[in-house]
């Protein structure tokens, strides 16, 4: 039996010997920072072991005192506000939109008090919010906006908003053309800059075994996510009445295990620097762009009565593929049994606990899909029909999408997402008036 692995870790048995070779011979580190600057045109570049780490480092940088407040996506991954808190700062989540995956700018106006000192939108599922209008209330406060584009990597020296003052973008394990690990931060405000990178002097190395023994851990585990492989452990694993997806997560975890502080307070290491260089050059946005289209075509043959998240975002990539459900665990399930790695258990997390959020029903609701670009677009359709004849749509989220079908320029049938991206419109868009 074979199974759709839900997340392909991009890496080629080639990266991953060039990752090793990186390892016995590092190379100069300066002459390797510069050269990933260069390949963003970007003389703002900080890079780092993780978003993580440079998130961390940007709050401890910020001078901002305790108490400090930073509003947020109200959907994240944990950590970000677990980052905040750690820095003695409170995090206040903003529920988001469902059709944008936008925190409302309304409700981000009316948290906004004399110690906010900053904004932090995520970017989920690979499309980009449109930011213009946070981007401008934030001038009128005076609030630093920090874009988080772990999700959204899309190559062509794409940095993020022009006029965010910070991009956060992620090359961890899952993330799109991953190096393993390391992040590139564009940070607009050369004070900031100048300290953040005072600061990451500071912090230790990573090393070249830490690293080197990563390598061959996700070579491992890119070993058994592939389609045999992975439903043969299916199999085996259901023969015990156990299911492999708290398995597969927890593999996929970056800095698992106590002392996650201290694991994420480090500069990268020399191999990992040299790996993201070389992964840099050699993306080919054709795999995005596919991934893109089939995610379209998922959408379309799914149809009306499925809801797909995230279908209104600018320049939707399908990072990930999520739908709505009203019972999630059953049409898990049954995708199982069919070949197709869904999931309902979710990394990401919503910051606030009130039970009428959208976030928190989204999260109540989710079931991840697998794809990628190397998926057949007939396996596409199977999924797509297979979720059609399994699923109802949700009251609450139909109302919902109704509701702002008709002040949208475009019906849900016929996304605005453009497939072949176009980076100045996206980030230059005009913001939407509501
Ligand atoms: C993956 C992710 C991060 C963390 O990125 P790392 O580089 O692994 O620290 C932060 N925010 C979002 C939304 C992510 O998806």
């Amino acid at each position: 039996m074979l199974m759709w692995v839900r997340k392909r870790i991009e890496v080629s048995p080639l990266d991953l010997a060039n990752g090793l070779g990186y390892c016995v011979m590092p190379g100069d580190r300066q002459t390797t920072m510069q050269q990933i600057a260069e390949w963003w045109q970007s003389d703002h570049a900080l890079v780092c072991l993780s978003v993580r780490s440079g998130f961390d480092l940007l709050l401890h940088s910020s001078g901002w005192p305790r108490g400090s407040e930073i509003i947020m996506s109200a959907l994240t991954i944990p950590d970000m506000p677990r980052i905040v808190h750690e820095n003695g700062m409170v995090p206040v989540g903003v529920d988001i939109d469902l059709q944008t995956m936008t925190p409302d700018v309304e409700e981000i106006r009316r948290r906004i008090n004399p110690r906010t000192r900053a904004i932090v939108v995520a970017h989920l599922l690979g499309g980009l919010c449109d930011i213009g209008p946070i981007l401008e209330l934030a001038r009128q406060h005076d609030l630093l906006v920090i874009e988080d584009c772990a999700q959204a990597f899309v190559g062509c020296g794409y940095q993020g908003d022009p006029s965010a003052d910070v991009s956060m973008f992620s090359f961890g394990p899952i993330k799109t053309n991953t190096a393993l690990g390391g992040a590139v931060m564009h940070v607009r405000q050369p004070v900031l800059l100048e300290q953040m990178r005072r600061g990451h002097d500071q912090w230790r190395y990573q090393t070249r075994l830490t690293f080197g023994r990563r390598i061959m851990k996700y070579g491992f585990v890119k070993a058994i996510s592939t389609g045999p492989v992975c439903g043969g452990i299916y199999r085996f694993l259901k023969l015990f009445g156990r299911n492999h997806d708290g398995v597969a997560s927890s593999m996929a975890r970056g800095f698992a295990g106590p002392r996650f502080f201290d694991k994420i307070r480090r500069q990268p290491s020399m191999p990992l620097l040299r790996l993201l260089h070389y992964k840099l050059g050699n993306f080919d946005s054709s795999s995005t762009d596919h991934r893109s289209e089939l995610g379209q075509r998922f959408a379309e043959s799914a149809g009306e009565g499925v809801y797909v998240l995230g279908l209104e975002m600018q320049r939707q990539t399908f990072w990930v593929l999520a739908i709505l459900v009203e019972e999630p665990r059953s049409l898990v399930r049954k995708l199982w049994d069919s070949g197709f790695d869904a999931s309902n258990s979710c990394s990401l997390h919503a910051i606030f606990d009130d039970e009428d959020a959208v976030a928190a029903r989204i999260l109540q609701h989710i079931v991840f899909l697998p794809l990628h670009s190397g998926m057949p677009e007939s396996e596409v359709l199977r999924m797509a029909e297979l979720v059609r004849n399994a699923s109802t749509q949700i009251p609450l989220f139909a109302e919902a999408g109704q509701a702002a079908q008709s002040d949208l320029p475009a019906a849900r049938g016929t996304p605005q997402v453009v497939a072949k991206p176009h980076y100045e419109e996206a980030s230059l868009a005009e913001p939407v008036t509501r």
